[in-house]
């Protein structure tokens, strides 16, 4: 642990050394804040120019507002004022000319041994994704080139490629969401899209926005419950064996188990089944939205810490504009509705490829001959369910009825 002090004095040290007389950098939003502004204190005290961008967002978190000055609360107002005050300028042309800094002694990444090797577990990731800009820049014109068309009911299906894949490429700026939004609508004008679908896609691109606007607010989303009182919920702590089956895609629910597993292998999950997925942890188990955040944040490509806490907040029922948190997805309607023919799961779950679309999303309702003709033995080639979803529900409601009715438990936000 570096004493406090040491980073700023160690970075303005190797900026005086690279011979920069600049520095710059886009913004940050949450707790990390406070360690750029001390960044920047340093480097100005050292003569070194400092200068930030909202290159991350499309409109700073401090800029929009609502009539009474406050933060946004809910999405749908944000989106209406983002809408109406945002306009993707002209990226700046690239520099002609770098002035490359004076070699600085590094280390090898090699060296590090970052790669993993016993067992090397990245193969899926390598394949699923191409890191860099032109990477980057190639999934944006894949995608306006096709599977916008269609979007606003696709984005929804995940047996098939109906989204951008554009979120680790934004996470890590490889590209910017000025530069997504720019090239979305050149789209819509050169009529190569439905203009229905760019609107639907550039507002999924704000939940991004919106995510970061809310933990510039509150910086402590990533660990608390928007509103407070839903960390009083009686949630279970000695569920270890059901976290660690959920974890692994082992739950004895298709669907839970196939997005589980497309997270392990690829580092990504489709957005409807990550929200399957977490009402399940939330509810159906009624674990900590909290130890659902750390896995995805351990195993996404995408991993954001607005995003992520967002997302499970919106999931849990504690976060701002989030689903009412009576609001239980039941996964088998879930898999039936949006996985209808059962492609997604037989993917992932290849243990039950052979089952019909009939049975696929609840195999434990199929008959001995119907199991034994597709390969399956429930509770050894694939899981029982380890919770009855019913009884599960209703634990899950009694609980958080419970947890928002007590009285020592303050509203952050009303
Ligand atoms: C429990 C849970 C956890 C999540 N964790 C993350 C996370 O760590 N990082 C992350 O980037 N997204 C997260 N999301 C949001 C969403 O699932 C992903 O952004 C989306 O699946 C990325 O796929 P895509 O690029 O194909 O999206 P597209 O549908 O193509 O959308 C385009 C872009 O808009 C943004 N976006 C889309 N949906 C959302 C959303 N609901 N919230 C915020 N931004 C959105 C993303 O940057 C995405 O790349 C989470 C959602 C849930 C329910």
């Amino acid at each position: 642990m570096l004493r406090r002090g040491a980073a700023e004095a160690e970075i303005a040290k190797l900026v005086k050394e690279s011979g920069a007389d600049t520095v710059v950098w886009n913004r940050r939003y949450g707790p990390a804040r406070k360690i750029d502004e001390r960044i920047k204190t340093r480097l100005k005290q050292e003569g070194v120019a400092v200068k930030s961008y909202a290159g991350a967002l499309l409109a700073e978190p401090f800029e929009m507002t609502t009539a009474s000055g406050e933060g946004y609360k809910v999405f749908t107002p944000f989106w209406k004022a983002l809408q109406a005050g945002y306009q993707a300028g002209d990226p700046h042309p690239e520099p002609r000319k770098l002035k490359c800094a004076r070699g600085l002694a590094s280390d090898d990444i090699d060296d590090w041994m970052l790669h993993p090797k016993a067992p090397d577990w990245s193969g899926g990731l390598t394949q699923a994704w191409t890191p860099g800009e032109s990477g980057a820049r190639k999934q944006l014109r894949d995608f306006l080139d096709g599977p916008i068309d269609g979007y606003a009911s696709g984005r929804d299906l995940p047996d098939r490629d109906g989204t951008s894949r554009l979120s680790p490429h934004l996470h890590f700026g490889e590209i910017s969401p000025a530069q997504v939004w720019r090239a979305a609508r050149h789209a819509e004008d050169a009529g190569g899209a439905p203009g229905r679908d760019i609107s639907k896609f550039l507002s999924e691109l704000a939940w991004r926005d919106f995510s970061a606007h809310l933990l510039f607010h509150d910086p402590e989303m990533g660990r608390l419950s928007w509103r407070r009182k839903f960390d009083d919920v009686e949630w279970r702590k000695s569920a270890r064996s059901e976290l660690d089956a959920w974890r692994r895609g082992k739950t004895g629910y298709p669907i839970v188990d196939a997005g589980m597993r497309q997270l392990w292998t690829t580092g990504w999950m489709h957005n409807r089944v990550r929200m399957i997925v977490g009402s399940f942890l939330t509810k159906d188990l009624l674990v900590h939205w909290r130890e659902g955040e750390a896995w995805f944040w351990d195993t996404l490509v995408d991993a954001d810490e607005a995003n992520n806490a967002n997302g499970w907040q919106w999931v849990a029922g504690s976060g701002a504009d989030a689903a009412p948190y009576f609001r239980v997805f039941n996964p088998v309607l879930q898999g039936e509705k949006f996985d209808p023919e059962g492609d997604y799961v037989r993917h992932w779950v290849p243990e039950l490829s052979h089952l019909s679309a009939k049975h696929i999303h609840h195999p434990w309702t199929a008959d001995e001959d119907a199991l034994a003709e597709a390969g399956v033995t429930l509770g050894d080639t694939y899981p029982r369910p380890i919770v009855d979803h019913a009884a599960a529900r209703k634990r899950a409601l009694d609980a958080y009825a419970a947890g928002a009715k007590s009285p020592s438990l303050e509203r952050r936000a009303s």
